[in-house]
């Protein structure tokens, strides 16, 4: 048997450790996607991650995302999801590179995501980010204008409302909040039953955010490694 990379023995042990939790909360890992953030490094890894099997990517910044969608055009079968901050003005590359954005927040981006669209797009899949936490500065669309949010996606021809997203707070246990998270897709499912993705969970709380309903996990150290320092 050949030796693995260290890549490739952290894959496997966040895999496993995925597989317990689903398990361990009576859930099928087969269920769970699981993204990995590869936010800061070189588009080289995406190569090697993309070897190992991975098709789900993940990026917070739409320069970086842009550039490693051009560099790694070849692989035809990943998939970007972008899952930080958007501004309206980069809505069409964005919309070029990703399959899925996570981080929807407010009504002018769900038009600016619509309008990118070109004749022929694919619909594109998008979810309502919730900020969790009492301070506005943290990201994400207060919990009561969720349902207007999901609203207007619904009604946006181009774009398809898969669920939410939400980071933890950093001030209080991950499990109460992903609790709330768990209730606020519900309240979306009622506008959209098809609408079933929750994307929470990240190096740290993954596990929590898995015995919460998590759908989608962003997992972005334990897998990469520590994160090169940006220029
Ligand atoms: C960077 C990032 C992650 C992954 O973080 P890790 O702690 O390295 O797993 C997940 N979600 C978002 C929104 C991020 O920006």
């Amino acid at each position: 048997m050949t030796e693995m990379t260290p890549l490739a023995q952290r894959l496997a042990d966040v895999d496993a450790r995925i597989g317990e939790a689903a398990r361990a909360n009576g859930r099928d890992p087969g269920d769970l996607t699981r993204i990995v953030v590869t936010k800061f490094h070189p588009a080289s890894l995406v190569r090697e991650l993309h070897e190992l099997g991975v098709r789900d990517m993940g990026e917070n910044r739409q320069q970086e995302l842009s550039g490693k969608a051009v560099e790694v055009a070849d692989l035809r079968d990943l998939r970007w999801h972008f899952i930080g901050q958007a501004q309206t003005n980069k809505a069409r590359a964005i919309r070029r590179a990703a399959s899925a954005v996570h981080s929807v927040d407010r009504a002018r981006l769900v038009d600016a995501l619509d309008a990118a669209a070109e004749p022929g797009d694919d619909p594109l899949d998008v979810l309502v980010q919730v900020n969790l936490t009492d301070d506005a500065g943290r990201g994400g669309a207060e919990p009561d204008q969720l349902v207007p949010l999901a609203e207007r996606i619904v009604a946006a021809a181009t774009l398809r409302l898969r669920g939410v997203m939400a980071v933890a707070p950093l001030d209080e246990p991950a499990g109460p909040a992903f609790e709330r998270l768990a209730g606020l897709a519900e309240r979306v499912r009622a506008v959209a039953p098809e609408a079933r993705w929750i994307s929470a969970g990240m190096t740290g709380d993954f596990a929590e955010a898995i015995a919460c309903g998590a759908t989608h996990l962003r997992i972005g150290s334990a897998i990469t490694g520590p994160r090169p320092v940006r220029a």
